[in-house]
């Protein structure tokens, strides 16, 4: 088995993947909060976290994905305070909570098929943990970390602080935060404002609610992935995965809420993926410059000039690394739409190459394939991936210009390239090939390429050439060679 190595967030450091059963990796990845379409910023966890599921199976581990569906507890402002973001859209909305959660949840997995995603293994909801998340609950207050104050039960931050050390995952210190913070206005349950909910008493207008030893109503948000993560992997499982927007204070609060419980953070690594920024600016609904997948996919948007299709944007998310930032304009998006064609148009055409046992060799082509894997177990560093895989294409489109007859061995290393990395690790696939309007645009172009050759053979240049118009008018470029006619759609 390859090594693989990951930025691990919480030692700040780039460790070797040992995952706490040899060949086994369990993946917990926190997931939407199911009341809105999905948008650009659920694209990129979305993507790198399948990058990463398909890296580590394609290498020989055996992986438990579970990405868990956020319907109840997610407060407004990501705060203990305000309205459950589910129950106000379908107060909005006139729905039943769950009938929001259900239309969201489809649209989401709908989304994240188009993206090219693998569905999670698990996908738990929130709402079907409740006993799980109260038995947690349980646990804190039995350790002592944990009070009751008029039926809610909150986390006491400073307790555990004395004994543990909240901020180890966020590198923020308790001081530093008490200092920046004003007090509570009096009005609040809680002792400190740095303590959070772990579980809430329901307002009498409020609907989702469950019977507890406290009061009747929700758990906080924090509670659920904490509960559901050890059901499924274990008290201590491998990686915890999430955007950088949920290191503080979500992940912060699960890792006390672990640590608390159970005496210890019951995750070995932590991955975060970094933010998305649209011309330099941070998505959001207050700047007009927040956009759903469905608006990219479909160009109905008032700042994009084109539709960009879910590769265009899958293949543009893996340009960069997964930690840096990514700035989507335009600009970039037409860059990568271009890029991408290539790339698949050299797949297309590797698939293509003669081969002969004695053939010639391609001189590095073994070591290229090398560099490739060398890259994604590096971090998964998709941007040298590629920048590896285009060296490929300059190879393949030599080799067909040049019409050389190559190795068998090289090209079953162009067919690994191409097939089982850039398709199968990627996750980038020909979206025109792979489409029943792709195989049928197919048919009729080749049908008319046919009548184009029966009138270019009984010398009926005029009906020749009008069909090469036609066709060049509609962006299908067509291109004689003594093989034939090669086409490519624009
Ligand atoms: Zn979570």
């Amino acid at each position: 088995m390859r090594e693989f190595y990951l930025y691990n967030t919480i030692n700040r450091k780039r460790e070797i993947f040992e995952p706490v059963t040899p060949g086994l990796a369990g993946i917990y990845v926190c997931g939407p909060t199911v009341y809105g379409d999905a948008h650009l910023g659920h694209a990129r966890p979305g993507v790198t976290y399948d990058v990463l599921v398909r890296l580590l199976r394609k290498i020989g581990y055996k992986v438990r994905y579970v990405r868990n569906i956020t319907d109840v507890g997610h407060l407004e402002n990501d705060s203990d305070s305000g309205e459950d973001k589910i129950a106000q859209k379908a107060r909005l909305e006139q729905l039943e909570p769950m009938e929001v959660v259900q239309h969201y949840t489809l649209r989401y997995h709908e989304a994240m098929k188009l993206l090219n995603t693998l569905p999670p293994d698990i996908e738990p909801r929130a709402s079907g943990h409740i006993i799980e998340q109260i038995s947690l609950v349980n646990q804190i207050l039995d350790k002592g970390f944990a009070y009751e104050s008029n039926g809610s039960v909150y986390f006491d931050v400073e307790e555990y602080n004395r004994k543990h050390n909240y901020g180890a995952l966020s590198g923020r210190s308790l001081d530093d935060m008490q200092s920046n913070t004003r007090t509570l206005d009096g009005q609040s349950d809680k002792r400190s404002p740095f303590d959070f909910a772990l579980w809430k008493k329901a307002a009498p207008e409020h609907i989702m609610r469950w019977p507890s030893p406290w009061s009747d109503g929700f758990p906080g948000w924090h509670v659920e992935c904490s509960a559901m993560s050890s059901k499924y992997l274990g008290e201590t499982f491998d990686i915890h995965g999430g955007g950088m927007d949920l290191l503080f204070p979500h992940h912060e609060c699960e890792l006390a809420q672990n640590t608390a419980a159970r005496g210890k953070s019951g995750v070995r690594y932590w991955m975060h993926n970094n933010m998305i920024t649209i011309n330099g600016q941070k998505m959001g609904k207050s700047l007009g410059n927040f956009i759903t997948l469905e608006e990219l996919f479909t160009g109905n948007h008032k700042i994009l000039v084109q539709a960009y299709s879910p590769m265009t944007i899958r293949f543009f998310i893996l340009q960069a690394h997964y930690r840096s930032t990514l700035d989507f304009s335009n600009e970039a998006l037409q860059a990568a739409e271009k890029g991408l064609k290539r790339l698949v148009q050299a797949g297309n055409d590797a698939s293509k190459l003669k081969s002969a046992q004695n053939g010639t060799a391609i001189e590095g082509l073994a070591e290229l394939k090398e560099s490739v894997y060398t890259a994604l177990c590096d971090d998964l560093n998709t941007p040298i991936a590629i920048a590896n895989l285009f060296e490929a294409v300059r190879i393949v489109n030599t080799i067909k210009e040049k019409q050389t007859v190559i190795r068998e061995e090289d090209k079953s290393i162009l067919r690994e390239l191409f097939e089982e990395i850039s398709v199968g690790i990627l996750g980038l696939t020909d979206e025109q090939a792979a489409s029943g309007t792709g195989e049928t645009l197919r048919g009729v172009v080749e049908m008319i390429l046919d009548v184009r050759r029966e009138a270019k053979a009984s010398k009926d240049f005029a009906t020749s050439d009008k069909i090469r118009e036609r066709l060049t008018a509609l962006g299908i470029q067509i291109k004689d060679t003594k093989e034939g006619t090669e086409w490519n759609l624009n």
